[in-house]
């Protein structure tokens, strides 16, 4: 098959027909007010006593999606001031991209991929910048079942992953559907899936569980799929037929300038909102440097708000990226067949290479010019946290943690950290939206349902 760009007849990054026809984004949906134009934003910042206001209303801890979705909704709507203090040199939390050197749209903190069904959430995102579909698809580097040969398939599972992997000649969804019959297992008595192993195997059975999920997760969170819940193998879809896109949301896209540009977007020119760079709250805060406020949210790991009081650490997993600019691929233009490969073997220690050069979102003309850059990105227990750790003891200490912030007055913790809970990013604007509801409607911020009602792991 030919190498990248990976698209169809649909256009780059598009899926196959009827696939592509279920991805309700439009071409160039959305309104992007700073658009091409220059970008000074007055908001941003680097942190210094003297320029920050006596008071504010809220001082928001990290300008991520939840912190800025706040200092949005706050300003907007209610004329709010706020403080966003972030400790790094930048917006946008994870999300943050930025075009390197070479004219490369990459994300620092790996592969975004905006999808969502929330209507609202879409609606809410297009406000901010112009979104331009994309359907996501995942190659993996397996071993074949058969031969121990590693072929390049469609991941989640599809009618072509299992032909390939197995020496199948399934052709119908009926034919795939008796297959997966085969060789599922599933938990005595009709028991749900206690764990991740038993989630997968009831999915898929013991050979694709052996080929796809049970060496990547393990080098993904250095645990087997048998400590973890079962919800974070039930991230992925598993399919009877040949879609092979990764996500099943309606609407699948990327923001046309890149993910800063959304938060430069929402509050880079807001005159009630103040983002100070290089600020670490717990500092400030020691050193009596922060300015009075009325309510605090905050959105950093939750048990660092309660570092003092010395109960044991909440587990979080990060992510350490080895990027390589290569010039001469050998197609002349790309690296690899997709932008995202997976490699779901023991055998490497990396568990996928991301070549940002696949996506539509790329600098106009990009994808003609030679010279391409990939990141092999590993798991690790150290740096900057990205994700929980969704397992049994994991959610006991979290709830701990959980009933010491519902006792605190003037305080919302919101975010992926602060309620340690696996929100991809629309469930995070929209746990973020809702807490703005919550206190337009009782005057309390704090989430209106828990971050388990949402639904991925
Ligand atoms: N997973 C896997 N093999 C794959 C892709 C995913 O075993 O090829 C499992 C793994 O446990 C992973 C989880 O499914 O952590 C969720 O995958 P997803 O791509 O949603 O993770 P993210 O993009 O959030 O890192």
């Amino acid at each position: 098959m030919a190498r990248g760009p990976f698209a169809s007849s649909e256009g780059i990054g598009r899926a196959r027909e009827p696939w592509s026809a279920l991805n309700r984004a439009l071409a160039n949906d959305g309104v992007d007010a700073i658009g091409d134009g220059a970008s000074a934003l007055s908001s941003f910042a680097t942190y210094e006593e003297t320029n920050v206001r006596a008071s504010y209303d809220v001082v928001i801890v990290g300008a991520g999606l939840s912190g800025c979705v706040i200092a949005e909704r706050l300003s907007r709507e209610l004329g709010k001031r706020a403080l966003v203090v972030e400790r790094r040199a930048h917006v946008g939390g994870n999300c943050y991209d930025y075009v390197d050197e070479h004219g490369i749209r990459a994300s620092k903190y790996g592969a975004h991929l905006f999808h969502t069904k929330h209507e609202r959430v879409w609606e809410y995102v297009k406000r901010f910048s112009e979104w331009i579909p994309f359907d996501h698809r995942v190659r993996g580097v397996v071993a074949s079942a058969e031969t121990g040969e590693s072929k390049l398939v469609p991941i989640p599972p599809t009618m072509d992953t299992v032909n390939a992997l197995f020496g199948t000649t399934i052709s119908s969804e009926e034919e795939m559907e008796a297959w997966y019959k085969s060789e599922r297992v599933f938990p005595a008595d009709g028991a749900e899936p206690a764990n991740g192993e038993e989630a997968a195997l009831m999915r898929v059975g013991p050979r694709l569980y052996e080929a796809i999920f049970k060496h990547y997760t393990k080098k993904q969170w250095d645990k087997y799929p048998n400590e973890l819940d079962a919800s974070v193998l039930m991230r992925l879809p598993c399919r009877t037929s040949t879609d092979d896109r990764y996500f099943s949301d309606p609407w699948q896209a990327l923001p046309k300038r890149g993910y800063t540009r959304i938060f430069e977007n929402m509050i880079g020119n807001d005159p009630n909102v103040d983002v100070r760079f290089d600020a670490d709250f717990f500092e400030l805060k020691r050193l009596g440097k922060l300015p009075k406020y009325d309510l605090l949210v905050y959105t950093g790991q939750i048990d660092s708000y309660y570092a003092a009081l010395g109960m044991p650490k909440l587990e979080y997993r990060s992510l350490r990226f080895e990027e390589e600019y290569i010039e001469d691929t050998e197609d002349g233009l790309f690296f690899q067949e997709a932008m995202v490969v997976n490699y779901t073997g023991a055998d490497v220690p990396f568990t996928r290479i991301v070549e940002y050069k696949h996506v539509p979102n790329q600098p106009e003309g990009r994808h003609e010019k030679p010279g391409t850059l990939i990141a092999r990105e590993y798991s690790s227990a150290e740096g900057e946290p990205y994700y929980p750790v969704p397992n049994p003891e994991n959610r006991a200490l979290y709830e701990r943690y959980a009933e010491l912030a519902a006792k605190e007055q003037g305080v919302a913790f919101v975010g992926r950290l602060a309620s340690y809970k696996y929100f991809n990013m629309d469930e995070a604007i929209l746990n973020a939206l809702e807490v703005f509801d919550n206190f337009v409607e009782t005057g309390a911020l704090e989430p209106k349902r828990a971050p388990s009602a949402f639904g991925s792991a």
